[in-house]
């Protein structure tokens, strides 16, 4: 059997030990400390705007503090996109408050500007005026944020961007991960950068990021023991996590380019088979091409089954786009506005390996397979 060849691997830099190690060195083992700071510090840079960063141990606790923060209660609504993976939608479940799902546009796979303005319409109709909207920029690319930005300032509700695919990504200049009220980054081992373990929110007023880290903190009251007047959470990043993601800062903008490489590769193998389709980056919108993903029109003869299990049998990983919350066993009761769009997108929709640590020779394996089926 040939090696595996993984969808998305993690890829160190080279310097991320050195940062441990100085972490040993000092016994900032535990608790936060001087990667958790720098590594903020970094992140903030790479965002080019004057945001705060609150270094947490994953995305999923980023969006479910930024939930927290927004005011979302029990019996809440929250509108969030359908087309996504399950983490954009179970913190606002935690809460005990109810997903509003809405479909996606076909030009950036992302929440449709159109269908969100009607669901919020028809929420208030009926008395439940959404708390939040979560768009999310799946694959790296943005989705149509200043259109969902201007109808959420329209009705006054609060926006929660879910950048976890999409550091690196950006709308005229304008980085993922700097838009909304809040935003979410994550650095899970399949992300773009990871810190085996990760995430991070990001709030452009000082006073949000420093109540984030409060409640990440078991929310300990000012006081010489334990005194809280808050329900706290355990979701800081360690020190040592911190250190990884130091290394992999230093990489990410090579790794942007690895990844839009790969995609450019992919699309010239491919742009002129039979059915088969890419997602244009948009005038102004920049991906970080986090997976590539194509669409396989089933009336081609082919579909994306054919392909998926032809590089199966070949020991390489590739996977449908995510499921749609709206067809979720889990989510089968929560209201949904859609046109049909995420489920052809599901339907059609197959990411391929998309590593910035793939080789030639891995290339020559996948093209193989490629060529085989669409001959
Ligand atoms: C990875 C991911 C998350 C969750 O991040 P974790 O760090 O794995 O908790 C949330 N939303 C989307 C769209 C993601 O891809």
């Amino acid at each position: 059997m040939n090696s595996k060849i993984w969808l998305s691997s993690p890829h160190m830099g080279g310097t991320e030990l050195s940062y441990i190690h100085v972490a040993f060195d000092t016994n900032w083992v535990a608790p936060l400390g001087p990667n958790v700071d720098n590594f903020e510090k970094d992140i903030t840079a790479f965002l080019k705007e004057d945001v705060h960063v609150a270094a947490l141990s994953s995305g999923t606790a980023a969006l479910h503090l930024a939930l927290v923060l927004a005011g979302v209660q029990a019996g809440d609504e929250v509108i969030c996109q359908s087309m996504t993976f399950s983490a954009s939608a179970n913190p606002i479940a935690y809460l005990g408050a109810t997903p509003v799902f809405v479909d996606s546009e076909a030009e950036t796979m992302n929440m449709s500007p159109a269908l969100l303005e009607q669901a919020i319409q028809d929420r208030i109709a009926i008395g439940k005026t959404p708390k939040a909207i979560i768009p999310v920029h799946l694959y790296g690319m943005p989705a149509k944020i200043n259109e969902i930005q201007a109808i959420a300032d329209k009705y006054g509700i609060a926006v929660i961007e879910d950048a976890a695919e999409a550091l690196g990504s950006y709308v005229d200049g304008k980085m993922c991960g700097t838009y909304g009220v809040i935003s979410a980054l994550s650095f899970n081992g399949n992300k773009i950068i990871t810190t085996s373990g990760g995430g991070a929110l990001v709030a452009h007023s000082k006073e949000l990021a420093q109540k984030a880290t409060f409640l990440a903190t078991q929310a300990r009251d000012a006081a010489p023991h334990y005194e809280h007047s808050h329900i706290g959470y355990n979701y800081r990043m360690s020190n040592i996590c911190a250190g990884i993601g130091r290394g992999q800062m230093e990489v990410l903008a090579q790794r942007v380019e690895q990844r839009r490489a790969i995609y450019n590769k992919y699309y010239d193998k491919m742009k002129n088979l039979k059915g088969v389709s890419f997602v244009d980056e948009p005038a102004g919108y920049f991906s970080n091409r986090w997976l590539t993903t194509i669409l396989i029109d089933p009336a081609s003869g082919i579909t994306r089954e054919t392909l998926r299990l032809a590089l199966e049998q070949d020991n390489i990983e590739s996977r449908p786009l995510w499921k749609p919350m709206h067809m979720q066993p889990i989510f089968a009761e929560a209201p949904f506005y859609g046109d049909g769009t995420s489920e052809r997108l599901f339907r059609d929709g197959l990411c391929l390996p998309s590593g910035s640590n793939l080789t030639d020779a891995d290339f020559e394996r996948i093209f193989k397979v490629i060529d085989a089926v669409f001959a």
